[in-house]
């Protein structure tokens, strides 16, 4: 029997999909447009347009820096950012609320401290973060590149640190359920990105096709694997398939199987 507050928030839930409906035209455009939502079948799409219409209440979009948004890119956020949800439901959000739009990607200083204790900092590139406890930032040129099937999606990116973070640290592990051991995914994912480590730059033959930003930390590992599983799984399967198959059993869904669908 559904608990009160499942109750609740299912009833929530229904008023909101009555109240605040996705236009159907703004929906369909953000699926025709991103060949990994295509995929979905007609029972996922659905439940993921039901995920999608309360994500888009319950979150405000802020812009900065001269940014612009409009109702086709508010959907195809949320579209991408519910889809790694789509089994899993929205309360992995629930602790954050705003999303941060910046035009385009943008510089930050970062200051490393070296073995012999030399603090250097220098600049870096990003398309989008999360602060630790507070928004997500996405540059509006890379959220708009998400979701073409090539492995690059920081909607689903930054998304995927605040899954990790709901463990209420940043190491690449989220809550589990219970039927992952804590072992298992730590060896796993241990032994892989060790791999990640050792393996030469991109371009090489034979070589780990994900991106090599992978390798800058544990926290970036898991959410650049999370990334390739929606955007591009026959990558991630092929450099690391034990991954894949602990993603696939996380998530509950297999998006390579999704592939050959039709
Ligand atoms: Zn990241």
């Amino acid at each position: 029997m559904p608990s009160l507050f499942s109750r609740f928030a299912e009833l929530r839930s229904r008023r909101i999909l009555e109240r605040h409906p996705i236009p159907d035209a703004a929906w369909e455009r953000a699926v025709a447009d991103r060949p990994i939502l295509r995929k979905l079948d007609a029972d996922e799409l659905r439940r993921l347009r039901a995920l999608a219409t309360v994500f888009l209440h319950d979150k405000t979009f802020h812009c900065v820096q001269g940014a612009e948004i409009d109702e086709d890119f508010t959907v195809a956020v949320a579209a991408l950012g519910c889809l790694p949800v789509l089994e899993l439901g929205l309360r992995w959000y629930s602790d954050w609320k705003t999303i941060i739009v910046a035009p385009d990607a943008y510089e930050i200083t970062r200051s490393e401290t070296d073995e012999a204790g030399v603090v250097h900092e220098y600049q870096d590139e990003l398309g989008g973060e999360v602060l630790h406890i507070g928004p997500v930032v996405l540059s509006r040129t890379d959220a708009d590149e998400a979701g073409r099937g090539d492995g690059y999606n920081v909607v689903v990116h930054e998304l995927a640190h605040k899954i990790d973070g709901r463990s209420g640290s940043f190491d690449g592990c989220p809550p589990l359920p219970p039927d992952i051991s804590l072992d298992e995914w730590r060896t796993a994912f241990s032994a892989a990105y060790d791999r990640m480590r050792a393996a030469p730059r991109r371009g090489r033959s034979g070589r780990i096709r994900i991106d090599s930003y992978a390798a800058f930390s544990p926290d970036e590992f898991f959410a650049v694997c999370v990334e390739y599983f929606f955007d591009n799984p026959v990558v991630l399967r092929g450099d690391f398939p034990d991954v894949y198959a602990l993603l696939s059993r996380f998530f509950r869904q297999d998006p390579f199987a999704r592939l050959s669908r039709r």
